[in-house]
């Protein structure tokens, strides 16, 4: 299979970022103020599109099977939840900050490496990771080298993290903000949880958090949904909700947010049960059910995390990867947990967690693989992959060729003159009758042509078009398709059926 590259996304980033803001998909949050760095709001066609999503989610992980069941749990929870899940005590990325500009940087994100020159270190260089880092190391190290003077040959240079840095090096690489050195501190862990207080006095016994991540909901009530929903291993428990991780650099737009949604699912099974067989299943499933939203094939790939760099309880990872303009990045993580978290509740609530087995008549506890998708990271492959330009009657036609399913509105409907009552009375009762079941556009102003063109731009698969013969003669209407343009004849009688079924649900 051919590599997928960032270059295969069919957008670029900025193009993406002002569609996004243009026609009411993504906004940033309390913009008159300013914004608020990783915060973001999500306008008429976002707010429709990111329900689509988790719909779809929803339908075909729970209403559409029988062995997986549905939770909403809070998201502030007892603080003992993530001390016992390890993320009061792990869950935190390495910092560093410029003492100078007062910027704040990842520093598994920022990459440096010394500039040798004819056997001598000259300096260093530094960069902030993303697809051309290396091109922008190298200019900068010739940079360096032309501005000492420097003859000789420059040997290739080897990039490296800032948490890899020596000690005696601190101070000699660049800070990003400034270009200079001297300013960057050594890299400490900083805790993505957002800490609040529960109650009405802010003391160290109030302190709350959060939730960096849905699956601790799912873990906690284990037991009280298989006491009372008659679940089988194997089984499974899914939710999606809101999720907080005060990110050190919030970067990408809304790949990488402060508040996000997740939808995630626990599958738990015996621990004899081979977790290799379960954990293909579900990467499989969790790539088809992508390309079935509308998300291109071609710009998804799989990554396996190596052994050695797997958190301790975890025995395998696979990551789905999109190529997003910016990069080829996880957008769906697939992980088999073990027994951990169940373990861990178990032995910090002092509460058994063990599930009974009736037909070997013996408890134990459950091994679990956890597929945890984030939807804003979907929102976004979902836009980049239906994004495309065209031709059409020798005019370039921008569009949005969303899936049916996730598209913000269904069906346009549109009356062919507006001065006409008994058109405009026809195509109101259609449009009343679809909208009974879907987010019908209705639009009466301008010509037919140009109304097309609108809903091409936001993504409407069908549009329905009332006209004179529909009133005077033949009782069809004419419906075009967004993709293909193709016009055909329906019935009125027939189109609830006739969408319905190109629609889905
Ligand atoms: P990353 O390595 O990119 O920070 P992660 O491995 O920490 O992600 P998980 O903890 O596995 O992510 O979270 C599960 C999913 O939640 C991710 O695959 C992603 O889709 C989503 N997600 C995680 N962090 C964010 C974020 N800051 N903004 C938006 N989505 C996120």
């Amino acid at each position: 299979m051919p590599e997928v590259t960032a270059s295969a996304c069919p957008i670029d980033m900025e193009s993406l970022v002002s569609l996004c803001k243009r026609r009411g998909f993504i906004f940033p949050s309390s913009e008159i103020y300013g914004g608020l760095n990783g915060f973001f709001d999500y306008g008429p066609l976002g707010v429709e599109l990111k329900n689509n999503i988790k719909n779809a989610w929803w339908r075909d992980m729970v209403h559409r099977r029988d062995d997986i069941v549905g939770l909403d749990a809070s998201v502030i929870m007892h603080p003992k939840v993530w001390e016992a899940s390890g993320h009061l005590e792990g869950f935190s990325d390495p910092m560093v900050d410029c003492r100078e500009s007062k910027m704040r940087y990842r520093a598994d994100q920022l990459f440096f490496a010394p500039v040798i020159v004819a056997g001598e270190t000259i300096g260093y260089v530094s960069v902030l990771e993303d697809g051309g880092m290396e091109e922008r190391a190298a200019e900068r190290a010739h940079d360096l080298k032309r501005k000492l003077g420097k003859q000789g040959e420059m040997e290739p240079l080897h990039l490296r993290e800032y948490t890899e840095a020596r000690p005696e090096e601190y101070a000699l690489i660049p800070s990003p903000a400034t270009g200079n050195p001297g300013s960057l501190t050594p890299p400490r862990d900083f805790n993505l949880m957002f800490q609040t207080y529960v109650g009405a006095v802010r003391e160290e016994e109030a302190v709350a958090y959060l939730r960096p991540e849905t699956a601790q909901g799912i873990f906690v009530d284990f037991k009280s949904v298989m006491d009372t929903s008659r679940v089988k291993l194997p089984f499974g428990i899914a939710q999606i909700g809101k999720a907080f991780r005060n990110e050190i650099t919030p970067r990408n737009f809304i790949f990488r947010s402060r508040e996000f949604e997740q939808m995630e699912m626990e599958y738990f099974i015996p621990p004899e049960e081979d977790w290799q067989v379960r954990h293909r299943e579900w990467i499989d499933w969790c790539r088809n059910w992508l390309v079935g939203i509308g998300i291109r094939p071609e710009l998804l790939s799989e990554y396996n995390h190596p052994t050695e760099k797997l958190a301790f309880y975890s025995r395998g990872t696979t990551d789905i990867m999109f190529a997003y303009p910016f990069g080829v990045q996880e957008l769906w993580g697939i992980a088999a947990r073990g027994d951990y978290d169940l373990r861990q509740h178990q032995e910090h609530a002092g509460k058994s967690m063990e599930y009974f087995d009736e037909s070997r008549k013996s408890r134990y506890l459950p091994h679990v693989i956890e597929p945890a998708l984030g939807v804003e990271r979907t929102l976004l492959a979902v836009i980049c992959s239906a994004y495309m330009q065209d031709e059409v009657d020798g005019e370039s036609r921008n569009l949005l060729r969303f899936h049916p399913r996730v598209a913000p509105y269904k069906v346009a409907v549109f009356p062919l003159v507006k001065n006409k009552p008994a058109l405009m009375e026809r195509a109101d009762a259609i449009q009343e009758r679809l909208r009974r079941r879907w987010h019908v556009f209705f639009d009466v102003s301008g010509a037919i042509g140009r109304r097309y063109r609108r809903q091409d731009e936001i993504g409407t698969p069908f549009g329905v078009t009332v006209d004179f013969d529909t009133v005077e003669k033949d009782g069809c209407v004419t419906v075009r398709d967004r993709d293909t343009t193709r016009q055909e004849r329906v019935s009125e009688d027939k189109l609830e059926g006739y969408l319905a079924e190109r629609i889905g649900d």
